[in-house]
């Protein structure tokens, strides 16, 4: 795809670094200006702001906890102030606390529901209502929010009860929400990831252990961060106009099951 997103408003969320990051300068490159979410405490954001800048775009900061409603709020009143409009929302910002249900704490499970399912809500939610304030264009759609689930929506990776369920949910939540605004123009789309390398992902494998374990995976190699941004950008391009409320497995076929040798 070359720029077919010029000069469009895009917010991620968990946009600091890995599939997030990687979104983020796969909508600037196709001309997108963005607003790099990520949690005030790191300082990830910044850099993916100066690579944005780099290629051309505007970009801005706008640290918010996303399982935090208020702060969802006046994150996008921010980006919609700062730049004039929002068209384009990834909910990205995830998280997993990993314990198997019999010995999970109460506050782990808690805190990846209000990140991970519940932070998309807001976000969807704070979007589409600025994206309706908006008017409507002649032609096309109005706005565009994809959201990042997981193939753990269906394939249930133990010790992750919570992720799972979240992950479930925020499917569900997609259709849902595509469902009410169809009529208003405003897509709505999941983007489901197979496994991919990410510093999140690197808490639990070394390197060497992803490339490795990539190689079971039926396309050969684990996913990159690039790989998902190239679908939300697909999806968030005119292009993708009359798809709303799917939900899409980007995961190399890993849910065809891996490939054993
Ligand atoms: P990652 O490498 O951990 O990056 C996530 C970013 O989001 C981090 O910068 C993190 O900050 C930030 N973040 C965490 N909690 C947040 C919050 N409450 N509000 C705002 N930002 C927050 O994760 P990733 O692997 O790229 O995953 C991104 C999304 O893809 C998640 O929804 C994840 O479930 C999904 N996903 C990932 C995979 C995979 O294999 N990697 C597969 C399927 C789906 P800190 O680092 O400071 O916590």
């Amino acid at each position: 795809m070359t720029q077919q997103l010029t000069d469009k408003i895009a917010l991620v969320t968990g946009a600091g670094q890995g599939i997030g990051r990687g979104i983020a300068l796969c909508l600037a490159r196709e001309g997108a200006h963005v607003a790099v979410n990520d949690l005030a405490q790191n300082d990830h954001a910044a850099a993916v702001v100066d690579e944005i800048r780099a290629l051309g775009r505007q970009a801005l900061v706008v640290s918010a906890d996303v399982s935090q409603r208020a702060e969802v709020e006046a994150m996008v009143e921010t980006v919609s102030a700062h730049f004039g409009r929002l068209d384009i929302a990834v909910a990205n910002a995830g998280m997993s606390v990993r314990q198997p249900v019999i010995e999970a704490e109460w506050d782990g499970v808690l805190r990846t529901l209000e990140v991970t399912q519940f932070g998309v809500y807001h976000t969807c939610q704070f979007a589409a209502r600025q994206m309706l304030k908006q008017p409507a264009p002649a032609v096309g759609a109005r706005g565009k929010i994809v959201i990042i689930g997981s193939v753990h929506e269906e394939q249930p990776v133990p010790e992750s009860a919570a992720y799972n369920m979240a992950k479930a949910a925020v499917n569900h939540l997609g259709r849902t929400l595509a469902g009410e605004l169809a009529a208003e123009h405003i897509n709505v789309n999941v983007i489901n990831p197979g496994w991919i390398n990410t510093p999140g992902e690197r808490k639990y494998f070394t390197e060497e252990q992803l490339e490795i374990a990539g190689r079971n995976v039926p396309w050969g190699r684990i996913g990159t961060p690039e790989d998902i941004g190239q679908v939300a950008a697909f999806l968030a391009s005119d292009a993708a106009d009359y798809i709303t409320g799917a939900s899409l497995r980007v995961d190399g076929g890993y849910m065809l099951g891996l490939r054993l040798r």
